[in-house]
């Protein structure tokens, strides 16, 4: 295993890995992929050494090939796209929607243009220490952009668990999922969702690169969410139920929510602290579903403040630290929000329990 230290390439050349790098900051739709995530994944399926293996993996190649820089490209993209053999299919419906939401919310965002990479891959180029099939954005040093978005190309385990999480709460949910997203056989296919969850990680990268300063990582996910939101509502009103219904499903089943306030983290302090592993780290599809609930938060938000509300979450933390780090509580940040951002915002950071 790799650890922090001085490592040399092939060419003889001597690179100190920096430790910035495993401390990178890197955000997702799931979870986070901080230093202490292996901790984080140990109530996953990934037992420790594949978890060290992973961090092996990504440690030794950052010097020798940053991720998505030896795949194949597809041009003709506002951002530059790369794929894995066989993924030309899913990188074109990615950097599709991609591409939309990349003008959509350029136009909101003070016509921002971003340096990223879309990078599509299948489960043998997976580089990250997060389960398989979970979409992230990075904006470490060294990456082939400023920023890159990395979207799986199939599902994998962790799909499957969202699916048997709901089915086992709530079977009537689960046929509800099933129906909007069916695979032909009688089961779950989550890709049109996640197709969607491009946009959030878009989103992510408008917050980081854009100089958005967000005080907390769980307002950074509902900034992000907002953002799809509005870009489907907005461009893309035939994909709502989509979007809509895997959150609605997870966030009325009383027994999900039940089992998750009982075994895991409910608040958004216990998000907070428990986000990125470290004691007592928080599950994925604990994570999971404070998202569904994020989601529908954004819903709610757009039908009440509509565009103008994402643009002045944009106004309101763009270049400017509104709290400052001694002060930031849900309850400080709730009166920031409902005064500036959105009523309905600030009221559901208020009541979020
Ligand atoms: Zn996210």
């Amino acid at each position: 295993m790799v650890a922090r230290g001085a490592t040399r390439t092939g060419s003889g050349q001597r690179l100190v890995l920096r430790p910035g790098y495993l401390s990178g900051r890197c955000l997702s739709w799931g979870i986070g992929d901080a230093p202490s995530t292996p901790g984080f994944l140990r109530s996953w399926r990934w037992s420790p050494s594949e978890g060290a293996r992973a961090v092996e993996g990504r440690s030794s190649r950052v010097f020798l090939m940053a991720m998505g820089s030896g795949l194949a490209q597809l041009d003709g993209y506002p951002f530059e796209v790369r794929y894995s053999d066989g993924s030309l299919m899913r990188a074109r419906a990615a950097a599709d929607v991609a591409a939309d939401a990349y003008f959509y919310l350029g136009r909101l965002f003070s016509g921002v243009e971003l340096d990223i990479a879309l990078i599509v891959v299948d489960q043998a180029g997976w580089e990250s220490r997060q389960p398989f099939g979970l979409p992230f954005f990075n904006d470490d040093d060294g990456q082939i952009r400023p920023g890159i978005l990395v979207m799986p190309d199939g599902s994998g385990d962790f799909w499957i668990a969202i699916g048997q999480d709901i089915h086992e709460a709530s079977p009537r949910g689960y046929a509800r999922l099933r129906a909007t997203y069916p695979d032909g056989a009688g089961g779950l296919n989550l890709q049109p969702f996640f197709d969607l969850i491009t946009v959030h990680e878009l989103g992510h990268a408008f917050e980081m690169l854009g100089d958005l300063r967000l005080p907390t990582f769980w307002l950074g996910e509902i900034f992000a969410n907002l953002a799809l939101h509005a870009f489907v509502a907005t461009r893309q009103p035939e994909s709502l139920s989509t979007l809509e219904v895997l959150s609605t499903v997870g966030t009325q089943s009383r027994r999900l929510g039940a089992r998750m306030r009982a075994e895991g983290y409910s608040t958004l302090e216990e998000l907070e602290a428990h986000y990125t592993g470290g004691h007592q780290p928080m599950s994925p599809l604990n994570y999971v579903w404070y998202q569904y609930r994020w989601q529908r938060l954004a819903a709610k938000v757009f039908e009440t403040d509509g565009e103008n509300g994402l643009v002045r979450f944009w106004d309101c933390f763009r270049g400017t630290d509104r709290l400052n780090s001694g002060k930031i509580t849900a309850a400080a940040l709730a009166r920031l929000l409902g005064t500036e951002v959105s009523e309905t915002l600030g009221r559901a950071v208020r009541n979020w329990r």
